[in-house]
């Protein structure tokens, strides 16, 4: 599967990040081609009366470009794991082609580019779990435990997945890495 990305292809092999869960690695994949449940999708699929608009801000629809990186609830998140990570262009991309871009393009050394690489994709996948919990539980979104669940996880999974058999939560929670 391929996606012609301005002169850049991706594609779902080139992304693949095996620090990461399968089913986190499909969530971007259909986040990236728009194959995700969203209100906005079904209304296409001709579901006439679902009201297709974000769950945080209302000022965007229910849609991956708008509730992974443009709404600013998830700008404020990626803007508090770019200052923990150190890569402020974390916090800056405006659409999911430029995500990609960013996370296949990112400076330093390989294992720091991977590490980042897998906090972007649990980043997504954090955003994600909380959109469903605000539709089908009505849970709103906690920023500072949704930065925690961020950290905890993509810890858990590259600790686990990795061969950086060394690393400390320490490490980690103050990004002392590399
Ligand atoms: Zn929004």
């Amino acid at each position: 599967m391929g996606l012609n990305n301005g002169g850049n292809n991706a594609t779902i092999e080139s992304l693949w990040n095996s620090w990461i869960p399968r089913k986190v690695n499909l969530l971007i994949w259909r986040a990236i081609i728009n194959r995700l449940p969203t209100k906005t999708t079904l209304k296409h699929r001709g579901l006439p009366n679902i009201e297709e608009g974000c769950i945080w801000c209302n000022f965007g629809l229910d849609e991956p470009q708008h509730i992974f990186i443009r709404c600013q609830v998830a700008r404020f998140i990626w803007s508090v794991i770019a200052s923990w990570c150190k890569t402020p262009q974390l916090a800056t991309v405006q659409d999911i082609l430029e995500w990609i871009d960013m996370v296949n393009n990112l400076d330093g050394a390989k294992e720091k580019r991977k590490i980042i690489k897998s906090i972007a994709f649990t980043t997504v996948w954090v955003l994600w779990l909380r959109r469903n919990e605000k539709i089908f539980k009505t849970n709103d979104i906690q920023i500072q435990s949704s930065v925690v669940d961020i950290k905890t996880l993509s810890f858990l999974w590259v600790s686990s997945r990795s061969n950086l058999r060394g690393l400390t939560w320490e490490q980690w929670n103050t990004f002392s890495i590399v």
